[in-house]
C-alpha cells in the first residue's frame, strides 16, 4: 500500500490517531487528532510529545506518560486521560497505545489512538437513555402516555399534512379488578404484561402500542382503513383471549380485553379521536365484554 493511500485510510476512521518516534517527536497526526484536538497536522508534526502542548503526562515525568512507557516495556496499553484542546478546554479521551517495532522487532516509536469520551458515552448517551426512559412504561416495557402524545402529533401532521390516515384502539383488560382482588398485585402486573405482550405480538410493523395507563393500552395503525383497524383489534382481542398466564401451584388464568377504535379526522383534536374509540369501547363492556368495535 502506498503512503498516500494508508493516510486516507487513517484520516476516514473517526478516532485521533498520531504516531512517536523514540524521543516522543510526533511523526504522523490524523484528521480524527485535528477534530478532536483542535491542532493541525502542521501545527503537531515534529512537536515534543513531552512538551504538554496536549496532554499532562509530558515533561520528566516519563512514568506517567503512557507513550513512554510503552516504549520501555513494549506492551500495549489502554487508559482514560485529559488531553487539552486548542481552545483550551479539556477533553476526556480514552487511548490505546502500541509500540511500533522496525523489521528486526526493535522498538522505534509508538502508536495512540484515541477517542472522545465526552463524545461517545457521556452526555450524548445519557440524554438518549433518559429520553427513552420519559417515553417508555416501566412496567410492561410499552411507551407510556407521553409517547402517544408524542406519536399522536406526528401522526395528525402526517393526516393533515399529507392526508396519511390513521387510526386508534383503546384496549381495556376485562375484569381486572377481581384479578388483583383474587390472586395479588403481583399477579396483577404479570398480567399486565402478558396483555402488553399479546398486543404487541399482534400488530403490523407500523403500528405502536402504548400504556395508557392502568390496564389500559392504546394501539396507533398508520395508514388503515376502518375495516382494516377492526381486523387489527379482533386479532390482539383473539391473541389476548388464546393465552395463559402461569399461577403459582400451576393454575393458568385466562383474561380478555375489549377494545374500540376510531378513524382519525383530519384537523380534529386528540381529545375528540380518543372519545370515539373511548365510546365504542364503553359499549363492548355494556354488550358484555371480550369484544371489539371499530368505526369511521
Ligand atoms: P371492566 O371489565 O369494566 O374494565 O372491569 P375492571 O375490573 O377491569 O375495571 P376497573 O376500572 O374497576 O378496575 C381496573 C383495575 O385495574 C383497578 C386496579 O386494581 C387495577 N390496576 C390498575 N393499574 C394497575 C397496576 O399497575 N398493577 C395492577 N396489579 N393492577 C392495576
Ligand atoms: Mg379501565
Ligand atoms: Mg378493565
Amino acid at each position: 500500500m502506498d503512503d498516500a493511500l494508508f493516510i486516507n485510510i487513517v484520516d476516514i476512521i473517526s478516532e485521533g490517531v498520531y504516531y512517536v518516534d523514540r524521543n516522543r517527536r510526533i511523526t504522523f497526526w490524523n484528521r480524527g487528532a485535528e477534530r478532536i484536538t483542535g491542532f493541525s497536522r502542521i501545527e503537531m508534526l515534529g512537536e515534543d510529545c513531552g512538551s504538554n502542548t496536549i496532554c499532562d503526562h509530558g515533561g520528566t515525568a516519563a512514568d506517567s506518560c503512557p507513550l513512554a512507557v510503552v516504549m520501555e516495556d513494549g506492551k500495549t496499553r489502554e487508559s482514560d486521560i485529559f488531553f487539552h484542546h486548542k481552545d483550551g478546554h479539556r477533553i476526556p479521551v480514552s487511548l490505546r497505545s502500541t509500540p511500533l517495532r522496525d523489521s528486526r522487532g526493535e522498538i522505534v516509536g509508538a502508536i495512540e489512538v484515541f477517542s472522545d469520551r465526552s463524545a461517545r458515552g457521556g452526555l450524548i448517551a445519557e440524554l438518549e437513555r433518559l429520553k427513552k426512559e420519559a417515553l417508555t412504561d416501566p412496567l410492561t416495557g410499552l411507551g407510556n402516555r407521553r409517547f402517544v402524545e408524542v406519536n399522536l402529533e406526528a401522526r395528525f401532521e402526517a393526516l393533515d399534512g399529507e392526508g396519511i390516515p390513521f387510526g386508534v384502539i383503546m384496549f381495556d383488560i376485562d375484569r381486572f379488578k377481581s384479578v388483583n382482588d383474587q390472586h395479588g398485585h403481583e399477579v396483577g402486573d404479570k398480567a399486565l404484561r402478558a396483555v402488553a405482550d399479546s398486543i404487541s405480538a399482534s400488530l403490523r410493523r407500523l403500528d405502536v402500542a402504548a400504556r395508557w395507563g392502568g390496564e389500559e393500552f392504546l394501539v396507533l395503525s398508520p395508514n388503515v382503513s376502518a375495516e382494516v383497524l377492526g381486523q387489527i383489534a379482533e386479532r390482539v382481542r383473539q391473541t389476548v383471549m388464546a393465552g395463559r398466564i402461569e399461577l403459582p401451584g400451576g393454575v393458568k388464568l385466562g383474561l380478555t380485553v375489549s377494545g374500540g377504535g376510531a378513524l382519525a379526522r383530519k384537523g380534529e383534536a386528540f381529545e375528540d379521536l380518543l372519545s370515539r374509540a373511548d365510546m365504542r369501547l364503553y359499549a363492548c363492556k355494556e354488550g358484555g365484554r371480550n369484544r371489539s368495535l371499530v368505526g369511521e
